[in-house]
């Protein structure tokens, strides 16, 4: 296994063999092991206290049943997880996801991600992931709220304020959030609003959570540009997705100076060359729940849509994969090395696959892990925690520096950490040894 010495080899060979099958897990595994080399050589007492072997392996895993009625009657059922991954630093925190896709190697990629990032985030919150196979699309809100009320019935036992705080992820918003936390509230008898974070404003949510994961995205790359002198002003900026993360991560980019030119769906991408008209993609993403062709019908003059091909084949100087792991292969590198891109920042969790990690470090192109890149959204959710433990509720303003901080913070430490460790300019291996030592340092202080 190239890049993995040969203590770290046995540890990536123990996660293979207790986790057979669970791809996406393996690969966030070996990445993140493959930037502890200089780490483990640094500090034998991470190995004496088997710190690594444990980050590996989940403090606890649940699975269950979710039961629940459609419209017509019948009875459906899907698979629930809550995987509680590391708790070192805080409480277990990270996102739900409802989308078919969702099994348990789905969740553990994510949980493991989680831990690191949020340890990035330097505040007080563990690592964790949940979700369902569940498919919210082409349900009804009713449909959405029963779904929402028998996965909570079983998850209300495992969370709370000092265990285990979800939040959202694909397939799970505002809407999903408020039947979770309704239920939550309804069997608990506890208005616990810390027990769950992207709430809404009038029921204990904070300002700038909805926008956080694509704003922060956006900071970030707006320090790397600052670092070389550079600034958003005129970049061509292609970003993937039209989520919850790409419409803020847009948003952000044209407050900033840049021309967002390019977005997409599952479907395909549009190109809007005078700049996407944010507050019609939020309409018909967040309001109609549309697919992003409409967008063309609706812009004729301006906008063309295109079916069946990927994003990236579209020019630019920076690019933004905000949609889901592994959606930016090595075809998808290799056309934006050609086209000139300098910056890929990713705001979804592993959009992008370990070839086409390494094709842009060849190739000089900065490239910014989304554990550091989109921290944003989960360090906003410990500012809503914060809030809500000193029933406090702040200013939108005051919130957004306190993100841009964050964020300056997280990056500043990436480049100082791979500094450190010889890796001069490496934002992966600042990233991954940063937060692990965070969280190992705890682990050490902590005991086994
Ligand atoms: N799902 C988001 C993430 O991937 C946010 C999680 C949270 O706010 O807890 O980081």
């Amino acid at each position: 296994m190239p890049g993995l010495d040969e203590k770290l080899h046995d540890i990536y060979d123990e996660v293979l063999r207790r986790n057979p099958g669970e791809t996406e897990f393996h690969q966030a595994a070996h990445e993140v092991l493959t930037s502890l080399g200089p780490v483990v050589a640094k500090h034998p007492e991470y190995a004496d206290a088997a710190v690594i072997r444990r980050l590996c392996e989940p403090e606890r895993q649940i699975i269950f049943r979710v039961p629940w009625v459609d419209d017509a009657g019948t009875v459906r059922i899907n698979r629930g997880f809550r995987v509680e991954f590391n708790s070192a630093l805080g409480p277990y925190k990270g996102g739900l996801r409802f989308h078919p896709s969702v099994y348990l190697g789905i969740i553990k990629f994510l949980g493991f991600e989680q831990i690191f990032k949020n340890a990035l985030t330097g505040l007080p919150i563990g690592g964790g992931k949940g979700g369902s196979d569940f498919d919210p699309k082409g349900h009804s809100d009713s449909e959405i709220m029963r779904f929402c009320q028998s996965f909570m019935t079983e998850l209300y036992r495992h969370i709370g304020e000092y265990t285990d705080v979800p939040a959202g992820d694909i397939g799970v918003g505002g809407r999903e959030i408020g039947y979770l936390f309704g239920q939550y509230k309804r069997i608990t008898n506890r208005y616990e609003s810390g027990v769950l974070t992207g709430k809404g404003l009038t029921w204990g949510g904070s300002q700038v959570r909805t926008e956080a994961t694509g704003y922060g995205t956006v900071f970030f790359v707006d320090e790397i540009l600052k670092t070389r002198r550079d600034s958003f002003d005129g970049k061509r900026v292609v970003v993937s997705g039209s989520g919850n993360v790409a419409i803020y991560a847009i948003e952000k980019v044209q407050q900033l100076g840049g021309n967002v030119i390019a977005c997409s769906d599952s479907g395909g991408y549009i190109v809007d060359e005078k700049g996407i008209d944010v507050e019609l993609l939020r309409d018909l993403k967040e309001v109609r729940r549309a697919r992003i062709a409409e967008y063309a019908e609706a812009r004729t003059d301006v906008a063309r849509y295109v079916e069946g091909r990927s994003v990236w084949e579209v020019p630019c100087d920076i690019a933004l994969p905000c949609a889901t792991q592994n959606e930016l292969g090595g075809s998808d590198a290799a056309a934006l090395i050609r086209n000139s891109c300098a910056i890929v920042a990713e705001g979804a969790n592993m959009p992008c696959t370990p070839e086409a990690v390494q094709l842009m470090a060849d190739s000089g192109v900065i490239f910014a892990p989304g554990k550091a890149a989109n921290a944003g959204g989960v360090a906003t959710s410990a500012l809503e925690m914060q809030q809500n433990a000193s029933r406090d509720s702040w200013a939108f303003d005051h919130t957004e520096q306190r993100l841009a901080d964050i964020m300056r913070g997280i990056h500043d430490r990436c480049l100082e950490t791979a500094d450190e460790y010889g890796r001069p300019g490496d934002y992966v291996a600042g990233a991954n040894i940063a937060g692990f030592t965070q969280v190992a340092d705890a682990m050490l202080a902590l005991g086994v």
